[in-house]
């Protein structure tokens, strides 16, 4: 076998071998346990291991399959006993954590799928990017995907405070901070302020995440992980795709 077919050999875009690369990272980041899983062997789930174009084709073609109430049917048992020694999901999804989407609905995704980071107003703090960054460098995710929403009550408070001048309670402030540029950016457009400020969201947090370094920039560059986004229709169920 040469070299760039052997998965443990592949080159990370860091002129490193990846089992390097892997030990180095697992340093880094105290997570020896789970890169030696995602070391062991064949993927879990080979037909997970596929290019970022394919997997968004997967993702929106599963997201029709939810809108048509056609969902297929996830037979978790007979996934477990693959799971059990890693995972290798063909996206990773940065959604709102508003109780209405559930990505893997949403995606009619199985276990071990795709890997899900939620957060109000799905914005990017360097939590949301670490874990991003564990799924792309180490489960080789080929897909980030940021899922914003209709009606979101993270984006709608942050325009509360920046048109209205609310103040709120507790650590809400830290979301609606990290919401404001998304809201000033359109606060001065045509439309509806709710509906453009939600769009905005997403285009920002794509470009943070497309430029984030060293691991996801690094990755972006080398054609590894495309970094995408879309808007979850509360009514239909559809993700309307956002072009940055
Ligand atoms: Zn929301």
């Amino acid at each position: 076998m040469c070299n760039s077919c052997d998965p443990l050999l592949v080159n990370n875009g860091n002129n490193l071998p990846r089992r390097k690369f892997l030990a180095l990272l697992a340093a880094t980041l105290s997570l020896p346990a789970l890169t030696r899983a995602a070391e062991k062997g064949a993927p879990p789930k080979p037909q997970n291991v596929i290019s970022p174009d394919a997997a968004l084709d997967r993702l929106m073609k599963g997201n029709n399959r939810y809108v048509r109430g056609t969902m297929l049917r996830h037979d978790f048992a007979a996934d477990r006993a693959a799971l059990a020694r890693g995972q290798n999901p063909f996206a990773s999804i940065l959604s709102c954590a508003d109780s209405r989407i559930g990505p893997e609905y949403a995606f009619d995704a199985g276990r071990g799928d795709i890997f899900v980071c939620r957060i109000a107003g799905n914005f990017a703090n360097p939590e949301m990017i670490a874990s991003l960054e564990y799924s792309v460098a180490v489960l080789n995710s080929p897909l980030i995907f940021v899922l914003g929403h209709q009606a979101c009550g993270a984006v709608d408070s942050t325009i509360k405070q920046v048109k209205d001048g609310a103040s709120f309670p507790g650590h809400i402030p830290s979301l609606t901070e990290a919401l404001t540029p998304a809201v000033q950016a359109v606060a001065n457009q045509p439309g509806d302020l709710l509906v453009n400020a939600i769009k905005e969201n997403v285009v920002l947090t794509i470009q943070k995440l497309q430029t984030a370094e060293p691991i996801l920039s690094e990755a972006v560059n080398q054609k590894k992980v495309k970094v995408v986004g879309g808007v979850y229709n509360l009514k239909t169920g559809k993700v309307e795709l956002v072009s940055p």
